[in-house]
């Protein structure tokens, strides 16, 4: 894993401690959750913002944001940060104390739409997509999955074709200063649009390829390697917010037939590529209000689900199965075969 410096290790100890508990699955009200470190009853574990930090009154819990997730996930130091690093963005844009969402501004439509519009699917994405994960390719046009594969200067070069420098600036897409100016999106980089029920373009997360680059000497991929260990590895882009993916399945289906309910973008191609309709919640732990609403109004009431096997693979079937029990719908949970993660993995393997 990744090298990471004094100054991003501080930068993820300030990520909010309550969203960061939040985006875990913990459900925080009035800055105190139920302990998941000991068999709690009583809201025990309190969050001081102040100091951005956790701690139990029962069994002594007691850290920082990534001692927090080190010790929910079970993860290594290193693989907290990595955590929290590819986290960061959603973080810091979902975590807002009064709940609003924005909705994008008619600029953030006519950028996605450009973007989508525009660029292709290169090669470093097809290689990904097809040879990597063994992606369908009717799914994948389907979806409209693009990339930007471009350095960061030419993508601006397109960006500015469209779009005046204000409007960039302005709007969160570019920042920097004069021959400085760099882009939002780490690139290289899938753009994968997210669609309204009815198919409107309502947002972008990116999804970084750069680990993938290989250079010829060692002296070049070393020096890439360093920059492409900070890159966060999913990206929303600007004024768009997590949502859930694929929606326009949820016209198709007919009364009786299966939605899968998959965590992350991956895992939802992955279910698709193998025949079944499926949508995706951006995150495990991330089953918002507005979701469940979206979910309760499937017209099918067949559900199924293949849990990650890990801690927030659990928290997602939890809050899916809360809703399932809400709103009437059966939900059938598969097992993943031992030593696989997630669909993904499995569908790479079979
Ligand atoms: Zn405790």
């Amino acid at each position: 894993m990744t090298p990471m410096d004094r100054a991003d290790i501080d930068k993820l100890r300030e990520l909010p401690i309550e969203g960061v508990a939040e985006r875990l699955g913990l459900n925080v009200k009035r800055h105190h959750c139920l302990c998941p470190f000991h068999g709690d009853r009583t809201p025990s574990l309190s969050f001081s913002v102040k100091r951005n930090t956790y701690r139990c009154w029962s069994c002594s819990a007691r850290g920082d944001p990534i001692d927090l997730v080190r010790n929910y996930l079970n993860k290594s130091f290193v693989e907290a940060c990595q955590w929290l690093a590819d986290e960061n963005a959603i973080i810091i844009s979902e975590y807002k104390p009064e709940k609003t969402m924005t909705q994008p501004t008619k600029f953030h439509a006519d950028f996605y739409s450009f973007l989508i519009g525009n660029l292709p699917l290169g090669s470093l994405a097809q290689d990904f997509l097809f040879n990597d994960r063994k992606y369908n390719h009717d799914v994948v046009s389907r979806l409209d999955i693009k990339s930007v594969e471009c350095s960061g200067r030419r993508l601006l070069d397109f960006l500015r074709q469209r779009f005046t420098e204000e409007q960039l600036q302005e709007y969160g897409i570019v920042s920097g200063q004069a021959d400085r100016k760099h882009c939002f999106f780490w690139s290289p980089c899938l753009l994968i649009p997210y669609f309204s029920v009815d198919g409107s373009l309502e947002g972008i997360q990116s999804r970084y390829l750069g680990t993938r680059m290989r250079f010829n000497t060692a002296e070049a991929q070393a020096k890439h390697d360093a920059i492409a260990a900070k890159a966060p590895r999913f990206q929303f882009s600007p004024g768009s917010h997590p949502m859930i993916f694929n929606l326009p399945v949820l016209k198709d289906l007919k009364p009786d037939e299966e939605l899968w309910i998959t965590e992350g973008v991956s895992d939802c191609i992955g279910v698709m590529s193998s025949g079944r309709k499926a949508i995706a919640i951006p995150s495990a732990t991330l089953l918002t209000s507005k979701n469940k609403v979206l979910l309760a109004s499937a017209p099918t009431r067949n559900w199924h689900i293949a849990p990650d096997q890990d801690q927030a693979g659990e928290t997602l079937f939890q809050a899916i199965e809360a809703t399932a029990n809400e709103t009437g719908a059966k939900l059938t949970r598969h097992q993943l075969p031992e030593g696989c993660k997630d669909f993904s993995e499995y569908w790479k393997r079979r």
